[in-house]
């Protein structure tokens, strides 16, 4: 083919693939367009320190060393081949053309030698762990398309290294042919002959046409990921972990206002990029608790759904029809209330997913448009509404736990303490619970702090109702709280619940409210450290569980665990840390029935396997969670706060 010739195919096959892959990229980008706002701009600094690190990175995927190494070397090789692409192009048209400068680089051949072999490794360690070791995270996703695009992508390489193969052969490469050893090896093995010519010519065109297939194919397989993960990666939340977005009850345009995720339409655009960036790899339902005791929820499924309800339905709304309703039609009620917002997935997601703000909005719609909610629960938001606390106990009961402590229980009017303990619900009412709110508060006098409770002014934060959907009374709770504290002087709080502890620091501050909030673990902590507590050393077997919303959705994970190595022996549990399991009560869970086996026993196993005595923890849901595990199971292990433990050891006369 002459060089007008080649030329010509060329921008015939760039607009034929250009038009395939423009038609698509723009449909889904109208799709995205359908999408409710969600404010990602800001912060630019912190996004771009992000998308090093996971994306340039790969730093969330080689969480799991060897999958993480096998995706990292076939994309590492796509951002170090991408120029190649460009010299190709030019070469199909003519063999004697290539890039500027780039081209004439024996360094860079070689890179692309080096990374044509590492891709090609990564391809086949990738069918491996497909195909032989068959990881059960896989279940449910596209295998067949990611065979394909596996397939795709040995061909490029391979092309790319037989074409530069055969120009070294022809003694037409525009390189010192020295740096490439491999395709230089590939030369000296094809010899010589009439057939290089034709040779050449077909391995480029080969390697072309196939990239021109592979970026048709992208936008309507899961592949997508590959244009969309990045963006996905860049507009991920800034802020707490933990914190939900608040809804807009107060908009002017009561068209505009949105009660969570009813259907397509309700989804925030970043919402439906999230399903688009997709990549089936099944870390997340790997982690999630739910999927562990045999639960239908999983979390890639669900994203799955609504990123085929999103395909299935996009093209219709753009031409003015009706969506339907998400759930069933994407998920189904089952999935919606499995969740325990533990944040597992999302912390694990190597491409910024956010599923728990996709779980809570669907469950907002269900429950505030729809009043469709397990019946159980029902009781707990109304309890949260009427009585300020989720067991429908008297406000006048809040302090009982206490008596005779000498703790401050402010009125209106009293100066500020200097910091005040926020107890919460649970360990206001729960008889296991208290004893931790008994054991910090002791702590805290022992220490000559100056510390004060709100007593019956101290109202639920409202967070079992956000979770479970219920935003109004969330807000109202919220809205009470942030005034009483405003009204008690409140600046710095210490308090034992990390549910609070997430609501009151991450949370209020959308009402209002900014404090300085601390976990009791912590306070206990710099109290130890600082020498204003002493404990003698223990030797005691102990293995802590870390609370999802403390460790998971606000880093506190060396404090607690400064308290443990000081009163005891510190055994780790496999999932520890930031990938710690959750106990089961997290997303209202503490107040609905429980399908399939119990997170909380599973939990209580993995805690005795670790052969401690004691499991300590540091929340009062953990601790009645976990305790009804331990006695399910049978272990004997003995389940028991922090400050508990400490206060056995710093006060022991007086110890709960
Ligand atoms: S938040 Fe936890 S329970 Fe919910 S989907 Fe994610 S991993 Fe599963
Ligand atoms: S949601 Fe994230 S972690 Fe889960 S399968 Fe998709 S890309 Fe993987």
């Amino acid at each position: 083919m002459t060089t007008l010739a080649s030329a010509l195919a060329l921008l015939v096959a760039l607009a034929v693939a250009g038009v395939l892959f423009g038609r698509r990229a723009h449909l889904l980008y109208r799709i995205v367009r359908l999408g409710k706002p969600t404010d990602r701009t800001g912060d630019a600094g912190r996004r771009a320190r992000t998308e090093a690190t996971v994306v340039l990175g790969q730093r969330k995927l080689l969480q799991r060393v060897v999958p993480g190494l096998v995706h990292a070397l076939v994309f590492w090789g796509f951002v170090v081949l991408l120029p190649t692409i460009l010299m190709a192009l030019l070469g199909a048209v003519d063999e004697d053309w290539t890039l500027p400068w780039l081209g004439h680089q024996g360094w860079y051949l070689l890179l692309v030698d080096v990374f044509c072999v590492l891709v090609l490794v990564g391809v086949i360690a990738a069918f491996g762990i497909r195909k032989i070791q068959r990881p059960a995270r896989f279940e449910g996703s596209h295998l067949r398309e990611a065979d394909l695009i596996l397939g795709l992508i040995a061909v490029i390489v391979t092309t790319l290294l037989l074409w530069h193969a055969s120009q070294i052969a022809l003694g037409i490469a525009e390189w010192p042919a020295g740096w490439s050893p491999l395709s230089n090896a590939i030369a000296t093995a094809m010899g010589e002959g009439a057939w290089l010519e034709t040779g050449e010519r077909v391995f480029v065109w080969l390697h072309v046409l196939t990239i021109l297939s592979f970026l048709v194919y992208l936008p309507y397989s899961k592949h997508l990921h590959i244009g969309t993960a990045g963006i996905n990666v860049w507009f991920g939340r800034t802020r707490s972990r933990g914190r939900l977005e608040p809804l807009d009850f107060e908009v002017e345009d009561e068209a505009a206002l949105r009660l969570g995720s009813g259907t397509l339409v309700d989804m925030t655009w970043k919402q439906m990029l999230d399903t688009m960036s997709c990549t089936e790899c099944g870390r997340c339902q790997d982690v999630c608790p739910a999927w562990a005791t045999g639960k239908d929820l999983s979390p890639k499924l669900l994203i799955m759904g609504l990123r085929d309800r999103l395909f299935a339905e996009g093209p219709a709304v753009l031409d003015g029809r009706e969506p339907t309703a998400l759930v069933p039609a994407a998920v189904t009620d089952e999935v919606v209330w499995d969740c325990v917002t533990c944040g597992a997935c999302v912390h694990e997601c190597p491409v910024s997913i956010e599923h728990v703000d996709h779980i809570v909005d669907l469950r907002r719609h269900l429950v505030m448009a729809e009043s469709r909610f397990p019946a159980e629960a029902g009781t707990m938001l109304r309890d949260v509404g009427r009585s300020s606390n989720p067991w429908g106990k008297p406000q006048s009961e809040r302090a009982a736990w206490a008596d005779g402590l000498g703790v401050r229980v402010l009125e209106p009017g009293d100066p500020a303490p200097e910091v005040l303990y926020w107890v919460g619900c649970a360990a206001s009412f729960d008889e296991r619970a208290r004893a931790s709110a008994r054991a910090t508060a002791k702590l805290l006098l022992h220490a000559g702090l100056d510390v004060g409770i709100l007593g019956p002014r101290e109202s639920c934060t409202g967070d079992p109702a956000r979770r479970m959907g219920d935003e109004f009374t969330f807000q109202e709770q919220a809205r009470r709280n942030v005034a009483t504290l405003g009204e008690a002087g409140v600046t710095r709080i210490v308090t034992s619940c990390p549910h609070c502890f997430n609501t009151l620091g991450s949370e209020y501050t959308d009402f209002g409210g900014s404090y300085e909030v601390v976990h009791h673990s912590e306070l206990l902590a710099e109290l130890l450290a600082d020498g204003r507590l002493e404990a003698p050393e223990g030797t005691d077997p102990i293995t802590y569980h870390d609370s999802c919303y403390l460790a998971r959705h606000n880093d506190v994970v060396a404090a607690p665990r400064a308290i443990v190595s000081r009163i005891g022996r510190p055994l780790e549990m496999a999932r520890h840390g930031k990938r710690t399991f959750c106990c089961g009560a997290g997303g209202a869970h503490m107040w609905m029935e429980e399908r399939g086996s119990a997170i909380n026993e599973e939990r209580a196993r993995e805690a005795a396997a670790t052969g401690a005595e004691t499991l300590a923890v540091a929340c009062p849901f953990c601790t009645m969670m976990l305790d009804d595990g331990v006695r399910q199971t049978g272990s004997g292990l003995r389940v028991a706060d922090v400050a508990v433990l400490l206060a056995e050891a710093v006060v022991p006369a007086s110890g709960d």
